[in-house]
């Protein structure tokens, strides 16, 4: 099988054959029909965050394709079934994050793509327990950016508090902003983006954000108190100065919720400040199996729209410049048919 493949964290991914891979009794193979580029994979591909892969390894964690074999032990998908292979490639089951609805906080988990091969590859390997099946109807190019921009951002949304007359602010409209900018909406929230581009800026308004503020010599937060400040932040930019821009956005009682990830990513607060406005800062970590299933079947309702546009994975270095540069339309997405 063909697969991207990072051999050295300061080097290009090289595209190589590699033998397909048996599952072992609790795994099934999944032939990948498409797989969404995150920017995570780039972090990833750079050793960019305090804890590494070894490489070699496979990145990507937006797999998406069809069981062609599953091993003795897997009993909640069948061969033929299109399935999700997400950041999430296991956990333990039996710690107190995993039975009380926090997996995704499970200090035994693996991670696709990161420390075991991902879906950057004709084929992959997932546990049969931690795949999502993807419902019929739903494009495998939609699910793709579902399986982690789409879960990350729903679930921070949440976790932010959105609801009917809050006022939300997403920083950086790109392949998990714009997601977020629709969960937001979804809510019922009164939305705010900021991103840096024009082509970003221009999609958030096609998306339906109440107010779009250019972070490009802008003071965001000035801004943003000048409507009233905002009841939550969803932090997306790979950005330290759009972390403090956000927290500065806050109205009293407000909640910042840290997603995006930079290499070496810092907030310093201020405590007098942060103490006498309640405020919340709070990290947020893609999602559970249950966020992905109601991520998919809002989409399969028509609720949410992914806009994507398709590469082969031969182009994977050329894709990871180009999403570095900010010119892509939200998300890159590997056609591997
Ligand atoms: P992306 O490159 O598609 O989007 C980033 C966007 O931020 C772009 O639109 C860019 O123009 C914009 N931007 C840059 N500087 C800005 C600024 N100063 N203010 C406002 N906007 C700005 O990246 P992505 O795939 O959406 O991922 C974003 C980050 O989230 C990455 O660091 C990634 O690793 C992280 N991530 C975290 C989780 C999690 O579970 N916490 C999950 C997935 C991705
Ligand atoms: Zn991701
Ligand atoms: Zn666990």
């Amino acid at each position: 099988m063909k697969a991207a493949v990072v051999r050295d964290f300061t080097a290009p991914l090289t595209i190589e054959d590699r033998p397909l891979p048996e599952p072992a009794p609790h795994q099934v193979r999944v032939r990948i029909e498409a797989s969404g580029l995150c920017h995570t994979d780039i972090h990833a591909a750079r050793g960019d965050w305090p804890v590494r892969p070894s490489p070699p390894f496979v990145p990507g964690h937006e797999g998406v394709g069809v069981v062609e074999e599953a091993g003795a032990l897997v009993r909640h998908v069948r061969v033929g079934e299109r399935v999700a292979v997400p950041w999430l490639a296991d956990a333990c089951g039996r710690c107190d994050h995993c039975v009380s609805g926090w997996e995704t906080l499970c200090t035994e988990q693996h991670n696709s793509g990161y420390s075991v091969d991902g879906a950057y590859a004709e084929y992959a390997l997932a546990h049969g327990d931690y795949v999502v099946p993807v419902p019929d109807g739903i494009d495998p190019l939609d699910a793709a950016p579902l399986s982690c921009a789409g879960v990350t951002t729903y679930k921070a949304v949440r976790v932010g508090g959105a609801r009917p007359g809050s006022r939300v602010l997403v920083s950086g409209i790109g392949g998990l902003g714009h997601l977020a900018l629709q969960y937001a909406r979804l809510a019922g929230a009164e939305t705010v983006a900021v991103d840096v581009t024009d082509e970003k800026l221009a999609l958030a308004r096609e998306l339906g954000a109440d107010h779009v503020v250019d972070a490009r010599g802008t003071d965001v937060a000035a801004e943003v108190q000048r409507l009233g400040g905002v009841d939550s932040a969803i932090a997306l930019a790979v950005s330290n100065e759009s972390f403090r821009a956000a927290y500065g956005a806050l109205r009293r009682g407000g909640t910042l919720v840290l997603v995006a990830l930079p290499a070496g990513g810092t907030l310093e607060l201020p405590v007098f400040e942060t103490v006498l406005n309640g405020t919340r800062v709070v990290g947020s970590i893609v999602g559970t199996r249950q966020d992905l299933a109601e991520v998919f079947r809002l989409h399969a309702l028509g609720r949410t729209r992914v806009m994507r546009e398709s590469r082969r994975l031969e182009e994977v270095n050329t894709c990871f410049a180009e999403v570095l540069a900010g010119t892509v339309a939200a998300r890159l997405v590997f056609d591997l048919r």
